[in-house]
Parts: structure tokens; sequence; C-alpha cells
């Protein structure tokens, strides 16, 4: 088996698809009585070995849709369903997510479990929208919580790499469902940064790629409106959507990886390619993109007042260092939010995503980048590349010992461990 990235790779010695609740329980007994460690996956989308086992590799792939919808537009779903086929399924009961990061494959368990997140300064990550989880422990125990039943757990619960159990439902909380319109346009990377406080706060959602050695950025405005669907250019968005950063972006990766002193000259073809575009679309639609160039990826979440500095070392990084990259830098900014492993946790929050084309070594430019953003107090994103251990997790993250106090409590006999986990636990 192997990750999306084809970075990590795995052999299990059972793959299990359980149906029901109980099933589970009873693999997590057996599991746990006869010695074998369990790691549950969701759509293999994680950069980070969080998945790799060589004993038990668990899907909730038979274990996908909408359970109920509830009162205030709120929603019980199977744990397993991926994004897309949730959004759907909320579309067609009037419901809609919040908010939403730029792919819609990964599994609902998946993405709060590292802690996935979209782009909008008034707005949290996935788990942000959960309110209820109910997962079956390490001691084959079904257990729900709640921020009314148990805060301090479910607050661990919200974003726990795998490690508490097996998630089964969650109830989210939705909006009625609302369209959007995406304003992508083409402006100097100097001018964004100029204005960034400015639109961050103008606008619900607002990302931005750069592209290292370019001075070129495509900007991406969505906000809500009330009327229907439409486009105002199929060429721009043809170009934007299918040729940019699909198709020509992997060609021009492609011949990157050839030929590495090109990477300037790539970089402003990219540049070249962005147009502006507008369009109106269900929100679920704007928010996922489609991603078929493979790609490496490390991501941090910065401090949102120390953002624009570390912008400016990284440029002057980029500059001296000539890493021969041109793969678009994807910005993004976030609400504080209370998730005790949360990177948005307790600060308003600027994410700065670095990807390098899949086969092409990544290892000083992540290197470089990842020590800049740890100085500027950067927290890595989970399911993203990064080299940090529980020593720095533990200062980075006040209530790092009270989760894995409760962590213990649910898996006490580390079924739902693995070697990536003991490294960032500090086991
Ligand atoms: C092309 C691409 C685009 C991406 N875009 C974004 C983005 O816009 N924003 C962002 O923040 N991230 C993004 N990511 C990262 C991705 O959202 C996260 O890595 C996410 O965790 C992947 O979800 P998944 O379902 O594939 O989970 P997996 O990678 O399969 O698993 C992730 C974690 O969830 C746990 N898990 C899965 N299911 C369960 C369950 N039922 N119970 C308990 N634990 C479970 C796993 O054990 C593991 O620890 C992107 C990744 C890729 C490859």
């Amino acid at each position: 088996m192997e990750n999306w990235a084809g970075n990590v790779k795995w052999t299990p010695q059972e793959v299990l698809l359980p149906k029901t609740e109980d099933e589970i329980a009873d693999i997590i007994k057996k599991a746990a009585s006869s010695g074998k460690s369990i790691r549950t996956v969701g759509s293999h989308h994680s950069f980070t070995p969080l998945l790799a086992t060589d004993s038990v590799s668990l899907s909730l792939d038979e274990m996908q849709g909408l359970i109920s919808k509830e009162a205030n537009n709120r929603a019980i779903a199977w744990a397993g369903t991926k994004l897309k086929r949730l959004s759907e399924l909320l579309a067609e009961n009037g419901l809609a997510q919040e908010n939403m990061g730029d792919i819609n494959v990964q599994s609902l368990a998946g993405a709060i479990s590292t802690g996935t997140h979209g782009t909008g300064i008034t707005l949290g990550s996935v788990g942000t929208q959960v309110e209820e989880i109910t997962f079956v422990n390490g001691l084959g125990e079904l257990v729900t919580l709640n921020e009314e039943n148990n805060y301090h757990e479910f607050k661990c619960a919200q974003l726990s790499l795998g490690s508490f159990g097996v998630i089964t439902r969650m109830k989210v909380r939705c909006k009625e469902a609302y369209n959007l319109e995406l304003d992508i346009r083409k402006e100097k990377l100097s001018d964004v940064l100029v204005n960034l406080d400015a639109i961050v706060n103008e606008n619900r959602h607002f990302e931005f790629y750069s592209i290292p050695n370019s001075q070129w950025s495509q900007t991406k405005r969505s906000n809500i409106v009330s009327h229907e669907a439409g486009h105002t250019s199929k060429l721009s968005a043809f170009i934007n959507d299918i040729v940019l950063e699909n198709w020509a972006l992997q060609l021009l990766c492609s011949i990157n990886k050839a030929i590495p002193s090109s990477s300037k000259t790539i970089s402003n073809i990219i540049g070249s390619f962005i147009s502006n575009e507008k369009k109106v679309q269900q929100s679920h639609k704007v928010f996922s993109t489609v991603r078929n160039v493979k790609f490496t990826e490390m991501e941090y979440n910065i401090p949102y007042e120390n953002y624009q500095e570390v912008v400016k070392e990284m440029l002057k990084l980029i500059e001296k260092n000539n890493y021969r990259i041109s793969f678009p830098q994807e910005h993004r900014f976030v609400q504080a939010d209370d998730i005790y492993l949360s990177p948005a946790h307790n600060r308003k929050s600027a994410y700065i995503a670095s990807h390098v084309y899949k086969g092409m070594d990544n290892s000083r430019y992540f290197k470089d980048l990842e020590d800049l953003f740890v100085a500027h107090g950067g927290r890595p994103h989970w399911g993203k590349m990064h080299t940090r251990d529980a020593a720095f997790f533990r200062k980075a993250y006040p209530k790092f010992d009270d989760f894995l106090q409760v962590r213990v409590k649910h898996d006490p006999n580390g079924v739902f461990l693995n070697a990536h986990l003991k490294k960032v636990f500090g086991l």
C-alpha cells in the first residue's frame, strides 16, 4: 500500500473493511489480546507515515453516508464518508459545509484527524465544524464525546491522528446551502502583501499561490452571493483549472525535473498562464479542485502577526539558494481555535504550503524553509512532511501532555500506535 504522493509505503498483514461498530469493537479486542496494532486509513492523502503498519490496516470505506439530518442545520454522518459524497448528500438536504480544503477526496475522519483546513480568517479547520465524535477506543468501548459531556476529551478527539481509536460517526455543524462567487486574479505578489490585512478581512475566503522566482501570484477571493451559478469566461476557467493547475503544470514540472536550470524560466511561464476569472457555483464546487499532478508537500502554520516577516525571509532564501523549484506555494489564513493539537490552537494563523514535483529532491528546500518557519513560531500540518518530534511539540502545544494523558486512557495498550506516532508523542 502507499499514500497518494507515493512517498510512504507499507505492507500490512491484514486489510479489514468493517461494516458496523460492533465489528470494529471485535477487531480491536482481538488485536489487543494478540499484541497486534491497528492503523485506520481514510483516503491515504497524508504525506507523513501516519498510516504505515505491518500489522492491521482498517478502512471505513464501507461505512459512508449520512445517518440523519438534525435540527439547526446539523447532520450526523459516518466517519468514512468521503467529503465529495458528503457534500452531495448535504446538498440534497439543503445543507453545505462551512468551509473546506482545496480537494474533496479525503474521508471525514481522515480530514479532521490531521487538522485539514481551508482558508478564511473568520473560519476554522474542518475539525471545528464537528460538534460530536463517536469512536471505538482501544478497549473496544463505544465512546461519544461533545463539548457538553466532556469538553477536555472532546478537544483532544477533534484532532487525534487516529491514535484514540476508530472514529465511526460525527455530528457536523453545517450551513444552509449557499453559492460562492470565486474571483481569480493575476496580481503582483508585492501588491498582495502590501494590502494583505484588508484583503483577508474583506473576503470570506482569501488565498493565493505565489510562484518561486516569479513576481506574480494567483489570488482567489470567494464570497457568498445569492445569484445563480455562472461563468464570466469559460476560457479563463479552462486555463486556470485544467491547463494551469493540471496539464501545463504537469508538463512544466517535468521539464523542470529534467532540466533543473530551467526553473526560473518555468516559473515565469507559469506566471504568464494565470488569467482573471469569475464564477459562481455551489460552495462545495468552488472549494474543491482537481489535483492530477503529484508532489510532496510541507505546510506550516505561522502566527498571523509573523507571516509577513516569514514571507520576506522566505523570498530572500529562495533567491539566495536557487532551489530550482517552480511549483507554486499556497498561502491561506484561518481563525484561532481551541482544539488541543490544532496548529491554529489559540492563534490567528497563516499557512504556507510548499510543494515539490514528485521525484524531485525536496530535502534542502524543505529543510531550510522548515528552519525558518520554526524560528518564527511555526507548527507543522500533521498530515504534511515535517521532521518535528515530541520535544518540539511539547513546547509548541500547551496542552500536549493533557492530550497524551487522554490518549493513554483510551488506548492503554497502544493498539493504535506506529513508529511515526511514537516519535511525535515521545513514546
Ligand atoms: C492533493 C492534496 C491536497 C490536499 N489539500 C489539503 C488542504 O487543502 N488542506 C489541508 O489542510 N490538507 C490538505 N491535504 C492533506 C489532507 O487533507 C490530510 O492529510 C488528510 O488527513 C487526508 O485525509 P485522508 O482521508 O486521506 O486521511 P489519511 O491520510 O488516510 O489518514 C489521516 C489520519 O487520519 C486517521 N484516520 C482516518 N480515518 C480514521 C478513522 N475513521 N478513525 C480514526 N482515525 C482515522 C489516520 O489514522 C491518519 O492518522 C491535501 C493532501 C493532498 C494529497
